[in-house]
């Protein structure tokens, strides 16, 4: 009777849906928790305002260490007056840095958005290069600016990990990683091709108005039957980081 129980016990493991490795999840889970996301959000859209490439290229890189809203009260002045490369090189870089004051780091910023206007009139035609190697070689664009304009610009199914998804993927178990490139290599991975070209925004909104990082709001989650957080409520630390398998 026993050796009965074992051996089907161990058929019943043999059966259950195998995670996704370095996940908490299965196929079947991951998929569903993107379903949902697409459900909610079907066309998400990022929250930096731009009106070109090159504008979402000076904003994302503006955005290093500042919110969506501090940039974009810095910005429509700015962008009303220089929306092209060559404009913003006129503009010259005392009076970015007086548009772009009340953002934490301007006066580098400042510098970094001349140095790279200039370099896209040198080496590329007054245009947004469209691919990663040559975004990252522009002054003050790493990783995560190039991938957002390879998303948002050129529809590239680019997954820039910030502060949100780095946690998102370590509290509930999607994308364990100490650093953004490894959480970023996971979630290129695991996240089903279907939805890829949208799953950063959908991660990156979770994470700001959901999955927050002091206080997750576990009661209002699209995704909290499947979410395999360590501690799940509305008042936990941050950030969570489950045991990985
Ligand atoms: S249930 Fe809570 S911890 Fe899990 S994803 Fe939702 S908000 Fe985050």
């Amino acid at each position: 009777m026993e050796n009965a129980k074992v051996k089907l016990s161990a058929s019943a493991a043999r059966k259950r849906p195998a995670r996704v490795a370095g996940t908490l999840y299965t196929k079947q889970e991951i998929h569903e928790i993107f379903r949902r996301f697409c459900v909610q959000r079907p066309e998400p859209k990022g929250e930096l305002e731009h009106v070109n490439a090159f504008t979402l290229l000076v904003a994302v890189v503006l955005s290093a260490q500042a919110t969506d809203a501090g940039v974009n009260k810095a910005t429509r002045g700015l962008f009303a007056v220089a929306d092209t490369p060559e404009k913003m090189l006129a503009l010259g870089e005392e009076k970015v840095g007086d548009y772009i004051r009340t953002i934490g780091l301007w006066r580098n910023k400042a510098k970094n958005v001349i140095a790279l206007s200039e370099a896209l009139i040198r080496d590329h035609g007054s245009i947004v290069p469209g691919d990663r190697d040559a975004l990252v070689k522009l002054p003050g664009v790493g990783r995560k600016t190039a991938n957002v304009v390879l998303n948002m610009a050129f529809g590239q199914p680019t997954m820039a990990v910030d502060t949100h998804i780095l946690r998102i993927g370590n509290r509930i178990g999607l994308a364990p990683g100490k650093t953004p490139d490894q959480v970023e290599k996971t979630l290129l991975r695991v996240v089903p091709q279907e939805y890829l070209l949208h799953a950063h925004h959908w991660l990156i909104l979770h994470g700001r108005y959901v999955c927050k990082a002091r206080k997750p709001e576990c009661d209002k989650c699209v995704i909290a039957d499947l979410c395999k957080a360590a501690v799940k409520t509305s008042d936990i630390p941050a950030p969570l980081v489950p045991l990985a398998a």
